[in-house]
C-alpha cells in the first residue's frame, strides 16, 4: 500500500474518502430527521473538526445556526490529558437545541470539557454528533447521539486531524504504518 511521510512518521491509507463521505451521508439523514423544527445551533469544535463540519452542514438541509468553540489536547501522537485553548462563543445559547461537531472523540475528556462550558449557558438541550468514536479509548458516560463510525484505538491523521500541526488537509484518514 502506497505510504505517505509526515514528519517522521510513515502512514497508510485507512479509511477512504468514498467510505467517509458515505458515512456522513448516513449520519445527516438521521440528523435531518431527528432535529428538524428545533432550529437548531452546530457547534463545531476547532481545530480539528472543520472538515467534517464542512461536508456534515453540506448534508444538513434543515434551519441552523453554525458557530465554533477551539479547544486542544493533543500533543504528538498520544493524549496528555490536559486540555488548552479555548475561545469562546458570543451567541446567547439560553434555550437552545445545541449540537456539538466533534471530529473525533477518544477518551472522551474534550467532550466533558466542553459539556460542561456548555450547560452553564443554560440550552434546552445539547446533542453530541461525532465523525470518529474509539469504543476501546472512551472513560467517560455521557451518551454520543450521532456517531458516523467507530475506529480502533490507533492514531489516525487526516480530515481535520492532525500530527503536530500537519496533515489536516489529506482528504483521506491515515494510520501510522507498521
Ligand atoms: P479526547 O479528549 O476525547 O481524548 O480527545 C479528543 C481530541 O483529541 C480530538 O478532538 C482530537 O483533536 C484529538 N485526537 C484524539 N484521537 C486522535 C487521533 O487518533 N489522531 C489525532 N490526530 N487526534 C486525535
Amino acid at each position: 500500500m502506497k505510504k505517505i511521510k509526515v514528519l517522521d512518521k510513515e502512514f497508510v491509507v485507512s479509511i477512504p474518502s468514498e467510505e467517509i463521505q458515505k458515512a456522513i451521508a448516513k449520519m445527516a439523514k438521521t440528523m435531518n430527521k431527528d432535529l428538524k423544527g428545533k432550529d437548531p445551533l452546530f457547534i463545531v469544535i476547532l481545530n480539528g473538526a472543520f472538515v467534517f463540519a464542512s461536508d456534515l452542514l453540506k448534508n444538513i438541509n434543515i434551519n441552523c445556526q453554525v458557530s465554533f468553540l477551539k479547544m486542544a489536547s493533543y500533543h504528538g501522537t498520544t493524549s496528555t490529558g490536559k486540555i488548552r485553548d479555548l475561545i469562546g462563543i458570543d451567541e446567547d445559547l439560553k434555550g437552545k437545541t445545541l449540537v456539538v461537531v466533534e471530529d473525533i472523540v477518544d477518551t472522551g475528556l474534550t467532550l466533558e470539557h466542553v459539556l460542561k462550558i456548555l450547560k452553564a449557558h443554560k440550552p434546552a438541550e445539547i446533542k453530541i454528533a461525532t465523525f470518529l468514536f474509539k469504543p476501546d479509548a472512551y472513560k467517560k458516560k455521557i451518551k454520543i447521539d450521532y456517531i458516523g463510525m467507530e475506529i480502533p484505538n490507533e492514531f489516525i491523521i487526516g480530515y481535520g486531524l492532525d500530527y503536530n500541526g500537519y496533515a489536516r488537509n489529506l482528504k483521506d484518514i491515515y494510520v501510522l504504518a507498521e
